[in-house]
């Protein structure tokens, strides 16, 4: 007998149900059945195993941010694997060497030469590395990690201690000691949790599975002066926020100008659609992990490095800041301009759309959207997440706009 439940046959079975019914034969339940078998994409689209076409305005969960199958990234993996694909941590490449100075600028632009990286594989890893760095800073003498309510840093046992949400930690306890969690934006709250046995602060500059949330404005600069004060680290965890996605390379360029913390992850749109994460650090932070003490197989390997270059690249050739930067606003202005739509949060292409009550849940609507050909999720209850390419034509977002305002009307006169 089968684990898992029957999914329904239609007389004629769809390639998608198909497919879907092969998935619940094969791969391990921990995402449900996906509800589309995709099989190919091309700049904002994607199609599925019945050819159905559908805008694409989460890329992979903030990930493609070019899209799929951009010339620039298919170009520097194609070229790179071709040519050395994977070498290992005994040697290293160009792509890696690259790759590392030209975060240390991105992250750290004030002085990049006091800057390290390490790169990984996901972002989970990037903040496992920065646990580990945490760890490092003060020993046995500062046992204490903060982190904030409703955070989310990832899956494996280090970054789940430090993420917040009971349903994902509980099953997998007990999880790495000493991670206690504080209201998120409550300066006051941090000031009362610091002392001289906090060995770091972990944040989210917008919390983004929370459902797209920003910290309040002065937060990110009091939470620098409190940790430094205490001598304890201060970690940005910018793994969805990072690589361009507000509008600025790193979100808390953005939100904290000025500021500078001891260490920033990055993984998601880094890539282009390549797994690679990465933790930089800077100053005392950059040095705390010695020969022997992290490592990785895959990590820094030259063809996902190749790729993250190219993102970095296009970013920056094509002015694409600057283009994520306007559509948002123009956008977020709009879409807080439906009927049923009670907020949008977030900045630049990061975007979450609150919905009022009458409409129901969440992840209706993004089914809804879905039957009409637009991507999003519901990373909330009432919130659907928007984090589409960087290359969003006007046309597509205005598109996405007419098409909630039509669910939207359905579902409140319904
Ligand atoms: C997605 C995410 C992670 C985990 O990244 P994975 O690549 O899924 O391991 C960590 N932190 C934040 C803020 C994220 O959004």
């Amino acid at each position: 007998m089968s684990a898992h439940p029957p999914i329904p046959a239609a007389s004629a079975p769809s390639k998608n149900e198909t497919w879907r019914g092969r998935y619940a034969g094969a791969v391990m339940n921990t995402f449900g059945t996906p509800g589309r078998v995709l099989v190919r994409g091309q700049g904002t689209r994607v199609w599925d195993a019945d050819g159905k076409e559908y805008i694409d305005l989460l890329a992979g969960i903030a990930v493609n941010c070019l899209g799929h199958a951009h010339p620039a990234v298919v170009s520097a993996v194609t070229e790179q694997i071709s040519t050395l694909g994977h070498i290992s941590n005994l040697f290293t490449s160009p792509a890696q060497i690259t790759l590392a100075e030209a975060l240390t600028d991105l992250v750290f632009p004030v002085a990049p030469q006091n800057a390290r990286v390490f790169l990984a594989n996901s972002g989970t890893e990037a903040n496992e590395a920065a646990f580990k760095i945490a760890r490092r800073h003060g020993g046995r003498a500062r046992p204490r990690i903060l982190a904030l309510e409703d955070a989310f840093h990832g899956r494996t046992m280090g970054a789940l201690a430090l993420t917040h949400k009971a349903a994902y930690r509980e099953p997998f306890e007990p999880l790495p000691g000493g991670v206690e969690f504080i209201p998120a934006g409550d300066v006051d709250a941090l000031r009362g949790a610091l002392g001289p046995d906090v060995a770091a602060l972990i944040v989210e500059p917008i919390q983004g599975e929370a459902g797209v949330r920003p910290l309040p404005d002065g937060y990110l600069e009091a939470a620098r002066e409190l940790t430094a004060a205490a001598g304890a680290l201060l970690i940005i965890d910018e793994v969805q926020t990072g690589m361009g996605r507000t509008g600025a390379w790193m979100a808390h360029h953005l939100l904290a100008p000025g500021i500078v913390p001891d260490v920033v992850t990055l993984a998601k749109g880094l890539g282009g659609g390549m797994p690679i994460g990465a933790a930089v650090a800077t100053g005392e932070a950059a040095e705390l992990l010695g020969p022997g003490q992290h490592g990785t197989t895959f990590g820094g390997n030259p063809v996902a490095a190749a790729a993250a270059l190219a993102v970095i690249d296009t970013i920056r050739t094509e002015g694409l800041l600057g283009r994520i930067t306007e559509l948002g606003d123009r956008w977020a202005a709009a879409l807080e301009a439906v009927p049923g739509v009670t907020e949008v949060r977030g900045a630049g292409l990061l975007r979450g759309v609150g919905l009022a009550e009458a409409v129901g849940p969440a992840a209706e609507v993004a089914g809804a959207l879905e039957r009409r050909g637009f991507i999003v999720n519901a990373p909330r209850p009432d919130t659907l997440r928007l984090a589409p390419p960087y290359i969003l034509a006007d046309a597509d977002a205005d598109a996405f706009t007419a098409t909630l305002t039509d669910v939207l009307t359905e579902r409140t006169a319904a």
